[in-house]
């Protein structure tokens, strides 16, 4: 996933298909539209979930990752490293059309020296303090300034302020980035944007959950832009110290960093496939982000994910199965700073999602999974009862329509074109005590847990890949009404208003 927020936090209608509504539920036309298996087809996906549990590959891929290659930030060097990774053992586990597919970011990012900052005044103290992704450097001798403590996140606040907030360093706390977040990202990276443009010195991101773990919001800005300010994430403790004292009077602070900054840089997915022998082109796609944050090794954002595209093609070639439609497997960049590397994904594939049969994407980490996000499609919890048994002995057999993480992975570029889309569903608390921060590391994944999630996406997948039925694709208002059946819709409004999608 690419924003916390508890501080936290994309019409190819086929004429051939007959549309479907989000309230229908597949009763009635179950050939058609639901998942339909042989018994040859059953005691495959038998085969299969067999070959997942006791001889899955996951978990050794994810120590690959994150230990061997470690930290992915988009478009870095150990992101190209985990992009040949990717591409070698795709070749060595014998599957086609294994290539690259490359778009653009404006900027990439890494931190090249540690963040050091400091109060001065009233008294000096060491603040726990680290850049925020894509933050410029600050200028040589670091930035230094009185601290304006801004309560609301809103345009129309910031430009109320702007006579204080010029020159001054100004301090957000995680609430008032939470209320904003509310209101969806794009008003909030406006609003970022504004205290930039209203002259401040510097920003603070009063976030972190600990003084010992300064998290990531992530970015400002939805595409991989740098943003117009420097900007650190503040821990929790500190950012209430800062609070209490400028309730009495001036507070000053300084802090500095060098971050490696390159422009204009192309930055690959990687697509590989299992041919299907049917020859009509439909495909399922399985999907996760490849990219991670750095403070840790991303070993559950997204490790886990991605290890889990790769040991499911690995299982389905070593089970030797050859599934109707194509599995196609795809893992992308730029997820964490705006799903970018899955929205081109669909820009530049446009032309043949109609032939998506389903997109099944791991982005919640290593716990084990409880079943599938469905994000408020009927269809697509009555399409999974074909499967419920299978599902039910790994423990995954349940669906969830809680829309609260629609837009925050890599299925969400698919779902808004009317694709049947799926997000495994793990439960998250441990997740999100980790992610983003330097504790998400492999010491924290559990095999077994793991192998459950990887085999209920194994199955689920080879179940929609070899079905004789198949789901329709949503027109734009179905799409629509989804949303709003989820509490999402705002959401899409807002990512719409900033051209994201
Ligand atoms: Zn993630």
């Amino acid at each position: 996933m690419r924003k916390s927020t508890s501080i936290l936090f994309l019409i190819a209608l086929l004429a051939a298909r007959v549309p479907g509504s989000v309230a229908q539920t597949a009763s009635g036309s179950a050939s058609s539209s639901s998942v339909v298996l042989s018994p040859s087809a059953q005691a495959d996906l038998i085969r299969l979930g067999g070959q997942m549990m006791l001889a899955g590959k996951a978990y050794e891929y994810d120590r690959e990752l994150a230990d061997e290659i470690g930290p992915r930030l988009t478009g870095s060097a150990n992101y190209v490293k985990a992009t040949d990774w990717a591409v070698a053992e795709f070749k060595r586990l014998g599957l086609s059309n294994i290539h690259k597919e490359g778009w653009k970011i404006p900027a990439t990012w890494e931190p090249e020296t540690l963040a050091t900052a400091r109060m001065i005044a009233p008294h000096e103290q060491r603040l726990h303090l680290e850049s925020e992704g894509w933050s410029p450097s600050t200028p040589e001798g670091g930035v230094r300034g009185n601290v304006y403590y801004l309560s609301e996140l809103k345009v129309a606040s910031v430009q109320a302020q702007a006579s204080r907030i010029q020159g001054s360093i100004v301090l957000v706390d995680g609430e008032a980035i939470d209320s904003a977040i509310s209101d969806g990202f794009g008003k909030l990276f406006d609003a970022l944007d504004a205290i930039g443009k209203a002259g401040a010195k510097g920003l603070i991101l009063g976030i972190g959950t600990t003084n010992n773990a300064p998290s990531f919001v992530g970015v400002t800005a939805f595409d991989g832009s740098l943003f117009n300010l420097p900007t650190g994430n503040l821990g929790r403790e500190d950012t209430l110290l800062l609070k209490r004292l400028l309730a009495r009077g001036a507070v000053e602070v300084e802090f500095s960093f060098t971050n490696r900054i390159r422009r204009n840089v192309t930055v690959n997915n990687v697509v590989a496939e299992i041919p299907g022998t049917d020859g009509t082109g439909d495909y399922v796609l399985i999907g996760g982000h490849l990219d991670s944050w750095h403070p840790g090794t991303g070993a559950q954002d997204n490790g886990t994910g991605a290890a889990t595209v790769v040991a499911v093609a690995q299982a389905v070639m070593a089970s030797g199965l050859k599934p109707k439609r194509t599995m196609r497997f795809v893992l992308f960049g730029g997820e964490e700073e705006g799903t970018i590397g899955s929205i081109r994904y669909v820009q530049q594939h446009a032309a043949e999602l109609s032939h998506c049969a389903g997109v099944f994407v791991t982005d919640t980490g290593a716990e084990a999974p409880k079943g599938w996000y469905a994000f408020g499609r009927a269809d697509e919890s009555a399409a999974l009862k074909t499967i419920q048994p299978m599902l039910d002995s790994l423990g995954a057999g349940g669906v969830s329509n809680n829309g609260e993480f629609t837009f925050e992975t890599d299925e969400s570029a698919f779902l808004v074109k009317g694709v049947p889309a799926f997000v495994l569903w793990t439960p998250v608390d441990k997740y999100f005590l980790i992610h983003h921060k330097p504790s998400d590391t492999f010491d924290k994944v559990n095999q077994r847990d793991l192998n459950l999630g990887a085999a209920t996406v194994g199955v689920t997948a080879y179940a929609f890949a070899d079905s004789t039925g198949e789901l329709p694709h949503l027109t734009a208002a179905q799409v629509i009404d989804q949303l709003k059946s989820v509490n999402a819709y705002t959401e899409y409004q807002d990512l719409l208003a900033h051209k994201v999608m």
